[in-house]
């Protein structure tokens, strides 16, 4: 990868106020109007949704629509609304989109790897992802050391003369632990490695990442951008022409682009994404902090709370908390605590209306020793919150109800 010196700058507010208009537009307006335009054909305000698997040529070698469709597997016009709409949000020319989350992340190893390359990617990385790189491309020849990348030093210790892609996710699911993006993004640079980031949890919308020297943004659009639990999705955003080029072959290739009906979901999703974000950080801050007081609670994670040990670094390069937080209780009452839940869900999901919670030791990270979740911080007494857009004070009272009845459960114990 050569280097960039295309880094803009990181500031982007949630909304601009004030009576003079704003220079641009605001993501709030982009999230509405990026790359979408009412339909020339009908008026329609809305992108039809073009549910077809094929397109007529009038001429050999010629297309109906400019934009040169062909066949669904390769490009559709709804998805490429989504697509036009998600770069236009991430302030970059590129974003193809994808059937899930996964199929964007093998998509871009497919297309940056080959045998004898080898990746640093955190340690406290999604599952799939980590079943990814070391169960699935370690028989293509691909290595991986997973890592703690908090630590930007072991970092830049553990590049390789073969190292040929940095992947880092923040916070990462589900200890919250920050890590920084523009140490990580120098050494990438200094390294001549590519810098990818999953922004899953925060989005552009919180979290700009291409300002800190990363090269491929992945989301998995299943949570917040689309936001409502109705689709599963997946979207890589990058400035590079030529590795656009080469992930769109990709796609193309292995058959894994967003349906027309979903990119149409998620592309009404993304119209409220900036305001959803607002009242997901705004709520779960306000819970953080509540819970953060309750004696019954041992500890709280969030990345912009003063207590957190990520706080200096989120504050730089987030511009809210984000709808996630963690917290530990005691690990005998996480099943009543679980069981008197009356509003919050237990569920694996995240980024949607609905409050979900997930006790990650026996959901999500399963799947690892005791020893291994231990180190990593997944205690057998944490709890993995997704803040829903229900009143706050309503998401605090069913939490306070069911801490009381764990509680006392646990003191009759
Ligand atoms: C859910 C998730 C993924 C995978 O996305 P799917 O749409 O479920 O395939 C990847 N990264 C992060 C951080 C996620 O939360």
């Amino acid at each position: 990868m050569t280097n960039h010196n295309t880094q803009k700058p990181c500031a982007i507010p949630f909304t601009q106020s004030g009576s003079s208009p704003p220079a641009s537009p605001t993501l709030q307006t982009l999230a509405i109007h990026a790359g979408q335009g009412p339909d020339p054909a009908t008026g329609s305000i809305l992108t039809p949704i073009h549910q077809t698997a094929t397109f007529a040529q009038p001429e050999l070698g010629e297309t109906t629509s400019p934009d040169g469709h062909t066949y669904s597997r390769c490009s559709n016009p709804t998805v490429s609304a989504l697509e036009a709409n998600l770069a236009g949000l991430e302030g970059v020319p590129h974003a193809l989109a994808f059937k899930t989350g996964l199929a964007a992340i093998t998509n871009l190893l497919f297309t940056v790897l080959q045998a004898g390359d080898h990746v640093i990617a955190g340690e406290v990385s999604y599952g799939g992802t980590v079943r990814l790189l070391r169960d699935l491309f370690v028989r293509f020849g691909v290595s991986c050391t997973f890592l703690d990348v908090t630590d930007a030093s072991a970092v830049a210790g553990a590049i390789q003369a073969n190292t040929r892609l940095l992947f880092v996710e923040t916070p990462a699911n589900p200890t919250l632990a920050v890590c920084d993006l523009s140490a990580l993004g120098n050494i990438a640079r200094e390294n001549g490695v590519l810098f990818a980031v999953d922004n899953t949890f925060l989005t552009s919308v919180i979290q700009p990442v291409f300002c800190h020297g990363a090269h491929v943004a992945i989301l998995s659009t299943t949570k917040y951008v689309e936001g409502h639990d109705s689709t599963t999705g997946g979207a890589l955003l990058t400035d590079h022409p030529e590795l656009f080029d080469r992930l769109q072959l990709t796609r193309s290739a292995t058959g894994s682009i967003q349906a027309p009906f979903d990119a149409w979901l998620t592309l009404r999703g993304l119209k409220t994404l900036p305001l959803r974000l607002k009242q997901h950080s705004d709520s779960a801050r306000f819970l953080a902090e509540q819970l953060l007081e309750d004696s019954r609670v041992k500890a709280v994670h969030y990345p912009t709370l003063p207590s957190d040990p990520g706080h200096r670094v989120a504050r730089r390069q987030q511009n809210a908390g984000g709808g996630i937080l963690s917290f530990e209780l005691d690990s005998k009452a996480v099943r009543p605590f679980l069981s008197a839940l009356k509003l919050t869900t237990l569920a694996e999901n995240l980024g949607a209306v609905e409050t979900l919670i997930t006790h990650p030791a026996t959901m999500t990270h399963a799947q690892l020793s005791v020893a291994e979740r231990s180190r990593l911080g997944i205690a057998p007494g944490l709890l993995r919150l997704s803040v829903g857009l229900e009143d706050p004070a309503d998401i605090l009272a069913d939490l306070q109800t069911a801490l009381e009845a764990s509680h006392i459960l646990e003191v009759q114990a």
